[in-house]
């Protein structure tokens, strides 16, 4: 039987998206019609991406799966009328991306690197009697310790940073300090030298990093947000930078995107902006992912990386 399967993550997308996704089709023993439009009533699938034309999903009345091309999710959660299982994206490629980001920053952060790559003015600062830390020395708290949360700590734990990782639920990760559920945080972000947010964004997320918590990491430490911009407070990451509590911080996310050109983030001398650029999907492996998707929800097996719509992520 062909399965129906419905595009909607826009015309832009489909470029990127269509062979990667019949080649994968075939690969998982599919026979799939895919295609930007199809009668609502026959589309048993939808491959999707926030902000797609696509927001009622009302008509699509025998859909399994909205199959979503991003991990992100705060942008499909609140629709009232996408009642159907809603599956987020967890590319293994995306991942070693993410990890790659993360560990850069981190290091680049760790070992002051800015400073002797930026502007050379031919003057020699040798400075033995003043070593850098190595990265035992640093501790490194991960806010989110998913999917992409662990896999970042277990690189930086190969490269011996200490790793403390907060979750919602408990969870374990061989070498790291695992704390879990809100009355952990504190724990959590006491001491750290660096701070990786890898959170998705919910109401309980919002401003995580507030004045209060800011207080809580050593004095210096490193801010690193790929996550999602509302994690963070602005205007007190500004105060803590100003104060010398943070040291820098490296954004990827922003509460407006693209952050407009006036924002302080731009022009302030401890802040690197990065353009929502530290992971991104990948066609190639991403489309296995959606066709192991429709596989299971045609044999009738649990769909992986099923979204709860009531924690929001
Ligand atoms: P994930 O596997 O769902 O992990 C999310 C982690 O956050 C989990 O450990 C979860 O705890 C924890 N969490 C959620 N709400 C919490 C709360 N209220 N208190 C404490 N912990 C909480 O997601 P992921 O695949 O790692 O992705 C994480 C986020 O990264 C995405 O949501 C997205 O915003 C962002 N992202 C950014 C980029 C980029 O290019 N910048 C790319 C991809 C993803 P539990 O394990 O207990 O549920």
């Amino acid at each position: 039987m062909t399965i129906t399967v419905l595009f909607g993550a826009g015309a832009d997308l489909w470029q990127d998206y269509h062979a990667a996704l019949d080649a994968a089709f075939a690969g998982a023993g599919l026979d799939v019609d895919l295609g930007m439009e199809a009668d609502p009533a026959t589309v048993e699938y939808i491959v999707y991406a926030p902000g797609s034309p696509l927001t009622d999903f009302t008509p699509y009345t025998r859909c399994k799966a909205v199959l979503n091309l991003w991990a992100g999710v705060e942008r499909i959660t609140g629709n009232p009328t996408l009642t159907q299982p809603l599956c987020r994206m967890v590319d293994p490629a995306m991942t070693e991306s993410m990890v790659e980001w993360v560990t850069a920053h981190v290091l680049r952060l760790h070992l002051g690197i800015d400073a002797h790559i930026l502007g050379q003015d031919g003057i020699w600062r040798h400075e033995p009697s003043s070593p850098v830390k190595i990265a035992r020395e640093r501790p490194v708290a991960i806010l989110g310790f998913g999917e992409l949360g662990q896999a970042c700590g277990r690189a930086l734990m190969a490269l011996g940073f200490p790793v403390t990782g907060w979750s919602r639920s408990p969870t374990e990760l061989a070498g790291a300090r695992c704390l879990s559920g809100a009355g952990a945080l504190d724990a959590a972000l006491s001491g750290a030298e660096a701070v990786v947010l890898l959170l998705p964004s919910t109401p309980e997320t919002a401003n995580i990093l507030n004045a209060r918590t800011l207080a809580l990491l050593a004095p210096g430490a490193f801010v690193i947000n790929p996550g999602r911009g509302p994690l963070i407070d602005d205007a007190a990451l500004l105060s803590a930078l100003d104060r010398g509590q943070v040291a820098q911080a490296t954004l990827d996310v922003f509460r407006t995107e693209p952050l407009p050109p006036d924002h302080p983030f731009w022009a302030h001398p401890k802040v690197t902006v990065t353009p929502h650029i530290a992971a991104t999907t990948r066609p190639v492996t991403a489309s296995r992912v959606i066709a192991e998707n429709v596989r299971r929800g045609e044999a009738g097996e649990p769909f992986l990386h099923l979204v709860d719509r009531k924690r929001g992520y």
